[in-house]
């Protein structure tokens, strides 16, 4: 089966069959450039695709990514807007680093082996293999983005944008090098930022540990303090002891020195009111090489720093007999030497929030290190204005305090690490004069001193530094291009909330810094996570993966679109479930179904005009006045990013009102020879299928393809995914039809009803009467119709309720009038009479076995109250159901 445009509405398949008809069609759309941008000069609707990491596999967090931006670009697009969806591709700087390193420790090397060059040869040897991939796999999923635009972090443009703006930033002296506390990897061998760390609750111990006080010249006076610490391994490195200038237990102590109990060292104990005289003994270690807020201390009392770590984790030479010992190995050895020397007091288990690494989940170390830094208090100033008077705005608002919060309390951004694989810091040092070079072009002399002999830096950015440009960066920027004029600012954002501050906050800073303070994007869509069946987070070691391409073999991409949108809400996390995924599937057959018997219906002798507004049969007006309302519905949902309410929305309509009633309907009329409701049946289902192009775009365009043969595009679009959306018709807005035909709904919902109580068999036809007040010469055209969907026949319908029988009948009160079955009509009087009698017959064996027990004396008299009450209680019962029966026999009559 191949598919091409305008296919032939008599040859659909008795089944839709997904896997055939996907990817041709998306082969196809992509061919006809239905993709790229078409409306210049209209309204511009641009999203830029948050770039997904190299490194992984196609998950379902993708997946529903892909399927709201598409969702939202093809609803654009149908709108007709100069629609962009640019997609891209991030290059993951330190999880690739670490897949390539993993790679040469395989082999037994290590990047230093290999040198630079080879290294990063490797890692673009693997770039282009991730990248085939992950554009197949998104092409899988129906995105319809301009893959002609495609960018990727470390493409040359975006290496000019990020070398740009380090420079401008240099310049603006919003980027420096400083040594600072920075958290340490030992296991990336890099620097990462704050909230690359991951704090997780972990049962670890309280050392008290004695220091001895001395006077200044070093002579103990006797006397102790005990400190608890979490890391006694730092302790070698101490440079101070704290406590509160007004706590009592120490009054007189400071200024005096504590003796480091490994070393011997005097370190002064010092005053700081932000010590709590409260929790514990009141005095702190400080130790400003090794914990930032003893960073804090040391700089408020000019505290020396001593760093006692290699960048491998072993300790170095200011550790003294510990230097290359391992972290923990030398906290044991310590601890034992401690211990020895009688210096520890006590050990207590403590449980504490201990930092990790976000990517190789190894403890992280706060290490004193030379890093390059951007000033993100100066940037967070602009970029929280740009949320608070509202230039951008987040769905659900709740995040806007999230990112607000964020921001107002941000610290220095460490944009420097220590890996090879990502943007090379564009920074020169001259040997010969010390100075540094910022440069766009890769210079061959220092601006300085002219001299050669220059030196890049070894180290390379933060992914997020180049993620961060995204918005513009993708358009072309710093080049003035038509397509940053055309595209800029985009329109929404639309990403994991989980991401904000790594990447929502980072290009609000930079955009607004590169783009002369117009911000990236107007709306930011936060969508929830998607968790497996069970509520849980998917993970592969829970081996609770639901892998979207399986999905998709499973139920087709459309099936899977449904199932994500349907539960999706803004910001709110959703789960995947088989009962999901299949109704996808099966509403995909349904839509097909319907289609396929309202294309086989038409014949090329049909007129297919609409009836004008207000006139034509009560069911063409009920119907599509209830388009206008589901169309009108539809868009103001979209607009508020409501998917999953308009899908609903257009389903149900679709399914509960159009298939179910006005098919059914229009059934009998066709058969009757009348061929009027064949043009509404090709309009609405035409409709319908517009509105639901952008969430099920493939079972919709297949269908399409075959009813535009019958019915041309007003618009003489050639393909759905570029015709355009429904507007809401409100002149064929009508009150009065839908009243009425849901007054004739109710009488058909009302006589299916008492056939379920009554249990009558489904292919039983049964008298009955309609009472239908206003709604009668209504009802009455719609007869046929009515006797058909609830088999009813012979069917009354009468104006009052004297008009219908009152005896021996099951009434049901409607809304509007009533439904009246005779129950004779309802199964066969002489059976049913031979069933009852039956019944009769037993109770009344049972009433006088009963009577006989009971007026038997000797039962009387010897049988305990209780018991004589109880068969006395057995024949009231018998009798009452006796007089039932008999009422039951006299009702038939
Ligand atoms: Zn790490
Ligand atoms: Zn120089």
């Amino acid at each position: 089966m191949t598919t091409t445009p305008n296919l032939d509405p008599k040859d659909m398949a008795t089944a839709y069959d997904a896997q055939a008809v996907e990817q041709p069609l998306y082969e196809w759309w992509e061919r006809s450039g239905y993709f790229k941008p078409n409306h210049p000069g209209a309204r511009s609707f641009t999203v830029i695709m948050p770039p997904p990491n190299l490194t992984g596999e196609l998950h379902m967090g993708h997946a529903l990514t892909n399927t709201v931006e598409d969702a939202l670009v093809r609803w654009h697009r149908m709108l007709g807007d100069d629609t962009l969806w640019l997609p891209g591709v991030d290059h993951a700087a330190i999880a690739v680093n670490a897949i390539i390193e993993r790679d040469l420790a395989r082999e037994g090397i290590s990047r230093h082996d290999i040198g630079r060059d080879e290294f990063l040869n490797r890692t673009w040897e693997f770039v282009r293999r991730s990248r085939d991939r992950i554009s197949t796999q998104h092409r899988r999923l129906g995105a319809s983005a301009d893959w002609s635009r495609e960018a990727f972090t470390m493409d040359e443009q975006r290496e000019k944008s990020v070398r740009t703006t380090f420079k401008n930033l240099y310049n603006d002296g919003l980027i420096y090098r400083a040594e600072r506390l920075i958290n340490w990897c030992v296991d990336c061998g890099s620097a990462i930022s704050d909230i690359e760390v991951e704090y997780e609750d972990e049962p670890g111990s309280f050392w008290h540990v004695r220091y001895a006080i001395a006077e200044v010249d070093g002579t103990p006076i006797g006397r102790d303090i005990v400190i608890a610490t979490t890391r006694p391994e730092t302790i070698p490195a101490d440079t101070a002891l704290a406590v509160h200038p007004e706590d009592p237990r120490y009054a007189g102590l400071i200024g005096k020195r504590a003796i480091v109990p490994t070393n011997g060292r005097l370190i002064p104990i010092i005053g700081d009111a932000a010590v709590s005289i409260e929790s514990g003994s009141g005095a702190l270690k400080v130790t400003p090489g090794h914990d930032p807020v003893d960073f804090e201390i040391g700089e408020r009392h000019g505290l020396e720093i001593i760093s006692i770590m290699n960048p491998d984790g072993t300790l170095n030479e200011h550790a003294g007999q510990y230097r290359g010992v391992e972290r923990f190995a030398a906290r044991k050895a310590l601890v034992a030497d401690l211990e020895a020397a009688g210096r520890l007091e006590k050990v207590e288990p403590y449980t504490h929030a201990i930092g990790h690494c976000q990517r190789s989940r190894t403890i992280v170390e706060p290490l004193i290190s030379m890093q390059w830094w951007v000033d993100a208090r100066t940037l967070a100033k602009p970029a929280i204005e740009a949320v608070t008077d509202g230039r951008i705005k987040f769905v659900p608002e709740r995040f806007e305090r999230t990112y607000l919060q964020w921001m107002e309390n941000i610290r220095d951004w460490c944009i420097s690490r220590q890996i090879w694989w990502g943007h090379r810091i564009p920074v020169w040092y001259c040997d010969a004069c010390q100075h540094q070079t910022v440069a766009i072009e890769t210079p061959t002399r220092c601006e300085s001193c002219n001299s050669e002999a220059i030196r890049q830096d070894e180290d390379t950015l933060d992914t997020w530094f180049s993620s961060g440009l995204w918005p513009h960066s993708t358009l072309g920027w710093p080049d003035q291009t038509d397509d940053l004029k055309r595209f800029y600012p985009t329109q929404v954002m639309e990403t994991g909330y989980d991401i904000i501050f790594f990447w929502v906050a980072r290009m609000v800073m930079l955009s607004l810094y590169n783009m002369g303070g117009v911000v990236p994007f107007e709306t930011v869509y936060l969508h929830g996570l998607v968790r497996a069946p069970d509520g849980a987070k998917m993970s592969k070691s829970r081996g609770n993966v639901v892998d979207p391409l399986e999905v998709i073999a499973k139920v087709g991409t459309d099936g899977l679109r449904y199932a994500l949108v349907s539960g999706t809400s803004p910001g709110n996390d959703q789960r995947i479930t088989d009962d999901r995924l299949e109704s996808g599937r099966n509403f995909s057959n349904k839509l097909w179904n319907a289609s396929r018997f309202v294309l086989q219906m038409v014949e090329s002798s049909d007129d297919l005009t609409l009836p004008a507004p207000a006139t034509g049969a009560l069911e063409d007006r009920w119907v599509l006045s209830r388009l206008a309302t589901v169309v009108d519905d539809s868009t103001r949902l979209m607009e508020r990013f409501e998917l999953s309410e308009a899908l609903r929305q257009v389903r149900d309509f679709f399914w509960d009102e159009f298939a179910d009633w006005y098919i059914e309907v229009a059934k009998v009329r066709v058969r009757a020879g009348d061929r009027t409701p064949v043009a509404v049946l090709v309009h609405v289902l035409d409709q319908v299928l517009r509105l639901l192009h952008p969430i099920m775009p493939y079972v919709t365009e297949e269908i399409w393809q075959r009813l535009v043969t019958i019915s041309p595009d007003p618009g003489g679009a050639s393909a759905l995914i570029v015709a355009r959306y429904p507007l809401a018709a409100t002149e064929r807005r009508d009150e009065d039809a839908e009243r009425q035909f849901g007054a004739v709904q109710d009488f058909i919902r009302g006589i299916r009803n008492i056939r379920a109580e009554k249990r009558v068999d489904a292919g039983r036809w049964v008298e009955a009467y309609i009472v239908a007040a206003d709604v009668t010469a209504a009802a009455t055209t719609l007869q046929e119709a009515i006797e058909n969907l609830c088999r009813a026949r012979p069917l009354h319908i009468v104006a009052t309720a004297d008009a219908a029988p009152s005896e021996g009948v099951v009434t049901s009160v409607l809304a509007t009038g009533l439904v009246v079955l005779p129950m004779a009509g309802l199964f066969d009087p002489a059976a049913e009479r031979a069933r009852i009698e039956k019944q009769i017959a037993e109770v009344e064996a049972e009433v006088g076995r009963q009577e006989a027990k009971l007026s038997n004396e000797a039962f009387r008299s010897k049988a305990p109250a209780d018991v004589v009450g109880k068969e006395e209680e057995r024949l009231a019962t018998a009798r009452t159901r006796l007089e039932g029966l008999r009422a039951s026999l006299t009702e038939i009559g």
